[in-house]
C-alpha cells in the first residue's frame, strides 16, 4: 500500500470527532491493506510502530527530528521551531516546513508502507553514540521522498504522537468490522495477547484463528485495575459479600513472568524492570514453584522492618547504574496476591478464590522477602473495618476489596476489585506545561500544568499546581521534564504528555478557564507516579464524579 493512501485516511480520522466515522474509516483503511500490511497500519492507528509490550522504541526525539527537517528543507532550525509554536504541533509544524522548503528535491520516489516501516525499524535498531547520524540519513532519506501531508505522520509517527484520536476500542470495532468477527471476541483477543496488530492479522484469518490468541510468558498483559469506593458498605455492596480483603501495599505493582530458571519483571507501564529488581528475580527464581505469570505489590524495607512508603522504592525503579548498591540500601519485599497464568493454561477466567487457593500453593513465603499478601475473607463490616485500621496503621493506604468469583480482566476498571484509601481523593494528573520560574528559582520549573484524559484518551487541562513542592523536588521535576519541552513562549514551556503526578486539593469547582471545564481549588503536588504512564492518568468522567458527589 502506498504510504500516502494511508495519510489521507489518518487526516480523515483527525478531521471528524464521530466515532462511529472513525471506526467506519478504519474499517476501510483495514479492508484495502494486504495481510502483512494489516498489523503495522493498526499499531500505527494506535500511535506507535511497535506493540506496548515490545521494548522497540524508534528512539528520536524532537530536536533530532527538527535538525533533519532543516537539513532537507534547507530552512533554519529557529524557522521551524517557530512553525511549531504557531501550530502546538509537531506533524504540522513539519508539514509547513516542507510546503515552505528552499531545496528543490530531484528524483523523488513514491514511498510504500513496507519501505516506510523498515526504515523505522532499522532507525530503532541504531543504539550507541554513532546511531545519531546513521538515524538522521534514514529519516532524511524518508523526509525528502515525503509530501507535506505524508511528512506531517511522518513526524508524529517518529514522535510517537499521532493525534488521530482514536481509543483502542474504535480500532477493535474497526477490526471486528472489517474482517466480520464479534467485537467481543477481538476485545478478548486484545485483552490476552496485547498487541492489536496481532490481534487485526487473526482476525483477518477469522474468529477461529483469532480464539486462539492466549496468554503468552513474557508478553506483559496489561493489568486489572481497581475502581475506588468511600466505604466498606460501598465496597461490599459492588463485590458482594463474602469478600476478599488485603492490605493495600503503598508500594509498586510488578507483574511477574517466570518459566523455568527464567524471570522477568514488568511494570504497570509494562516497562521491563528485571534489571533493577535482580533481588526479587532471585526470590522469586527460589521460591515459587512452576512456570507462570503472577503479580504483586513490591514495597521498600527500613533497617528496623518498617515498610516504607512508595518515594523509597520508586528511586530503585529509575536507577540505572550501581544497581546493587541500591538493593543493600534499600530491600524489598514482594506481596504476591494473584496468578494470570500456571503451567501451561492461563488463569484468568478462574474465579479469584480458585486463583488465590493456586497462589498459596506454589509460593514459599520468605519472611521480608516474598509472601503472599495479607488477606480475610468476610461479610462483616465490622471485621473489615478493623482490618482496614490495622493496614493503616502499618502504613499501608488502605485495604482492597475483592470479588471472590470474579475472573481477572486486563486493562480493566470493573467492580471485581476496589480500593478503599483513607485520604481525601487526590488525582493523578498528567504535566502538560510549566513556568519557569522568577528570581531564586528562575532555573527551575515550577507552576505545573495539569491535564486529565478526555473521552478520546487526550490531555485536557485542569488546573496548575505550585505548591507542596520542595526546593529538592523542584530541581527532580525539572530534570525530569526538561527533555520533554517541546517548545518555550516566554516563561511558559510545552510539555509531552509523559510525566503523572499525584495532586491532592480541597474541592473541584466548575470553570470556564481550562479545557476540562473544572479547576482545583487549592491544588497541592504529592508526589510523582513514575509507576503511572498518561494512559494511567484519571480522566475527566472521574473528576466529574468526585465533583458530583461533593454536591450532594
Ligand atoms: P491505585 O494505584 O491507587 O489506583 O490503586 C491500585 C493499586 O494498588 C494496584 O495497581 C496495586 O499496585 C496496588 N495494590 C496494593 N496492594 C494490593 C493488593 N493487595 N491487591 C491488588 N493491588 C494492590
Amino acid at each position: 500500500m502506498e504510504f500516502s493512501e494511508i495519510c489521507e485516511h489518518f487526516e480523515q480520522l483527525e478531521q471528524t470527532s464521530s466515532r462511529l466515522e472513525k471506526t467506519g474509516i478504519v474499517t476501510s483503511l483495514l479492508t484495502r491493506a494486504h495481510k502483512d500490511e494489516i498489523p503495522i497500519i493498526v499499531q500505527l492507528i494506535l500511535g506507535s510502530v511497535f506493540p506496548t509490550w515490545s521494548t522497540e522504541k524508534v528512539g528520536v526525539g524532537e530536536k533530532l527530528l527538527i535538525k533533519v527537517v532543516a537539513d532537507v528543507t534547507g530552512l533554519t532550525e529557529g524557522a521551524i521551531l517557530g512553525y511549531l509554536k504557531d501550530t502546538g504541533d509537531v506533524g504540522r509544524a513539519v508539514e509547513q516546513a516542507m510546503e515552505n522548503k528552499k531545496q528543490v528535491m530531484f528524483l523523488t520516489e513514491d514511498l510504500s508502507l513496507s519501505r516506510v516501516y523498515d526504515d523505522l525499524t532499522k532507525i530503532s535498531q541504531y543504539e550507541g553514540k554513532r546511531s545519531q547520524d546513521k538515524k538522521l540519513k534514514i529519516l532524511a532519506g524518508l523526509l525528502t521522498n515525503a509530501s507535506p501531508l505524508e511528512a506531517r505522520y511522518l513526524s508524529r509517527i517518529v514522535v510517537e504522537k499521532m493525534r488521530t484520536g482514536v481509543a483502542e476500542g474504535t480500532v477493535r470495532d474497526g477490526i471486528a468490522r472489517a474482517f466480520g468477527v464479534p467485537s467481543d471476541v477481538v476485545e478478548k483477543a486484545f485483552m490476552v495477547s496485547n498487541d492489536m496488530g496481532l490481534v487485526a492479522k487473526k482476525a483477518c484469518e477469522g474468529k477461529e484463528a483469532l480464539s486462539t490468541l492466549s496468554l503468552m510468558l513474557f508478553r506483559p498483559i496489561k493489568m486489572m485495575a481497581a475502581q475506588k469506593v468511600s466505604t466498606i458498605e460501598e465496597g461490599f455492596e459492588i463485590v458482594g459479600t463474602p469478600c476478599a480483603v488485603e492490605y493495600k501495599y503503598d508500594g509498586f505493582r510488578m507483574q511477574i513472568h517466570k518459566e523455568g530458571s527464567k524471570v522477568h519483571i514488568f511494570t504497570r507501564r509494562l516497562e521491563d524492570v528485571t534489571r533493577q529488581f535482580r533481588d526479587v528475580v532471585d526470590v522469586v527464581r527460589e521460591n515459587i514453584a512452576g512456570d507462570c505469570i503472577i503479580e504483586a505489590e513490591t514495597i521498600g524495607i527500613a533497617e528496623d522492618g518498617r515498610w516504607l512508603p512508595f518515594q523509597q522504592i520508586s528511586r530503585r525503579i529509575k536507577r540505572k547504574y550501581d544497581i546493587d548498591e541500591i538493593i543493600d540500601k534499600i530491600p524489598v519485599m514482594t506481596n504476591v496476591f494473584d496468578v494470570l497464568y500456571l503451567d501451561g493454561k492461563s488463569m484468568i477466567d478462574e474465579p479469584f478464590k480458585t486463583r488465590r487457593q493456586r497462589l498459596e500453593k506454589i509460593v514459599t513465603s520468605v519472611p521480608r522477602k516474598l509472601v503472599l499478601s495479607k488477606m480475610i475473607i468476610t461479610d462483616d463490616a465490622k471485621e473489615a473495618r478493623t482490618f482496614f485500621s490495622e493496614s493503616l496503621s502499618l502504613g499501608n493506604e488502605g485495604v482492597m476489596l475483592k470479588n471472590l468469583s470474579s475472573p481477572y480482566t486486563p486493562g480493566l476498571r470493573v467492580g471485581h476489585m476496589l480500593k478503599l484509601k483513607s485520604v481525601l481523593e487526590s488525582l493523578d494528573c498528567i504535566v502538560i506545561g510549566a513556568e519557569w520560574g522568577t528570581g531564586r528559582r528562575a532555573h527551575y520549573l515550577g507552576s505545573f500544568h495539569l491535564a486529565v484524559l478526555d473521552e478520546n484518551n487526550m490531555p485536557v487541562m485542569l488546573g496548575k499546581v505550585a505548591t507542596g513542592i520542595t526546593d529538592e523536588m523542584l530541581e527532580t521535576l525539572t530534570e525530569r521534564l526538561r527533555p520533554l519541552i517541546e517548545y518555550e513562549e516566554g516563561k511558559m514551556a510545552h510539555i509531552k504528555a509523559d510525566l503523572v503526578v499525584e495532586v491532592a486539593y480541597e474541592e473541584i469547582q466548575k470553570s470556564p478557564h481550562y479545557e476540562s471545564g473544572f479547576a482545583l481549588r487549592f491544588p497541592r503536588l504529592i508526589r510523582m507516579r513514575e509507576d503511572k504512564g498518561p494512559e494511567d492518568a484519571d480522566t475527566i468522567e472521574r473528576v466529574y464524579d468526585i465533583y458530583e458527589s461533593d454536591m450532594l
